[in-house]
């Protein structure tokens, strides 16, 4: 007895140690139709340039907040620590690159262009050598990185350190962007939004981004066990780096913070739909009755429904939340004889946090069978 005793006292001793291991959140944000749904943060400092953490942390963190994809971004320009940290431009990816390959996270190499407004500062992500982005002109610098294969995106573009009074589209990013120097923007940094940057992701054909631009650790900007750090998502058609700079080159990208979606309104509807199962009631509904129809939501993502239209005979729910991980009742009534020869009962929502432009709003229509 006193050996079985024993036995069950080191089992107990070993499974605590697995307990206090390092464990990574799963991030519920499903794949759409043809493309998968990877998570990422493409913006965020280390040691090498201004921020506090080494290399391998901003690996660590990644892993464990669920993400699929990071890029670390040292500024080039600005490197407070360098009389402590010396070395060349290169040196923080190829710090990380080896976990990050142990612990399957996709580290995408990058760098910061860091000037004043304009351009501003701009992130080159894809580049092969950082040191070569060290030039005295700006636009030497943005030509190397697209030379080497970068896609380049405007970082913060409304931060009031460099836009005091308005966000402002100035002409060297229009000169940027007509020799193909400036693919994409940001329109969630750290914890800003940056409304204008979604209709000029709209009007000039840019991919919108999400990214946390963290310099300290993640933990002490986000509460990351009890929502999600800023996230790029990025529809791939694999789950390579290949994938993604793809996916980023051909716009297919959703920037999602602070439970607030912003991107192209035909991949918003693909991953709204992608979220939810919709159950049709039994029986057709008739004037005068009550029916109700469930919707399940299966990922994070909450989803603020407000009706645009009354249905065609018959009265529903008109403000509602698919809270995550629930399911959701909404209320049908006939209100007229016209609804029982309608095949199928067509809603019109309104998704109030799934920007398509500044102001407007994701519409879907849930299609109820009727027979
Ligand atoms: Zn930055």
């Amino acid at each position: 007895m006193k050996i079985r005793f024993l036995l069950i006292f080191i089992y107990f001793i070993c499974s605590l140690s697995f307990t206090y291991g390092q464990s990574r959140k799963i991030i519920y944000i499903p794949d759409i139709p043809g493309y998968k749904t990877l998570k990422c943060d493409f913006h965020m400092h280390t040691v090498f340039s201004d921020g506090t953490v080494w290399p391998t942390v901003r690996v660590n963190e990644a892993w464990r907040d669920g993400l699929d994809a990071i890029s670390i971004t040292d500024h080039i320009e600005y490197r407070p620590h360098s009389k402590d940290i010396v070395s060349d431009h290169n040196r923080s990816y190829e710090i990380a690159e080896p976990l990050a390959d142990n612990l399957n996270i996709l580290l995408i190499k990058g760098a910061e262009i860091t000037r004043s407004m304009p351009p501003g500062h701009l992130n080159c992500l894809f580049i092969k050598n950082a040191n070569l982005l060290e030039r005295e002109n700006v636009m030497d610098a943005i030509r190397e990185a697209r030379d080497q294969g970068a896609f380049i995106l405007w970082n913060h573009p409304g931060w009031k350190a460099q836009q005091p009074d308005t966000t402002l589209w100035w002409d060297q990013h229009t000169e940027l962007l007509n020799k193909d120097l400036l693919h994409g923007i940001e329109v969630f940094n750290e914890k800003e939004y940056y409304p204008e940057a979604i209709d000029w992701a709209v009007g000039k054909k840019l991919t919108m981004f999400s990214n946390s631009d963290v310099h300290s650790p993640v933990s002490m900007l986000y509460d990351t066990d009890n929502s999600t750090r800023p996230l790029t998502l990025v529809f791939s058609r694999s789950r390579t780096k290949g994938g993604i700079r793809e996916a980023l080159f051909s716009r297919r990208t959703a920037a999602f913070f602070n439970n607030t979606l912003a991107g192209p309104a035909e991949l918003l509807e693909a991953l709204f739909f992608a979220s939810v199962k919709l159950n049709n009631p039994q029986g057709p509904l008739k004037n005068g009755e009550t029916k109700y129809i469930t919707i399940e939501n299966n990922s994070d993502i909450e989803y603020q429904l407000e009706l645009v239209q009354p249905g065609i005979g018959f009265d529903v729910t008109e403000n509602t939340v698919l809270r995550a991980h629930r399911v959701t009742a909404l209320e049908l009534r006939g209100n007229s004889e016209q609804v029982a020869s309608n095949g199928e009962l067509k809603i019109y929502y309104k998704v109030n946090n799934a920007l398509v432009s500044s102001d407007a709003n994701l519409i879907i229509t849930l299609r109820i069978s009727n027979n």
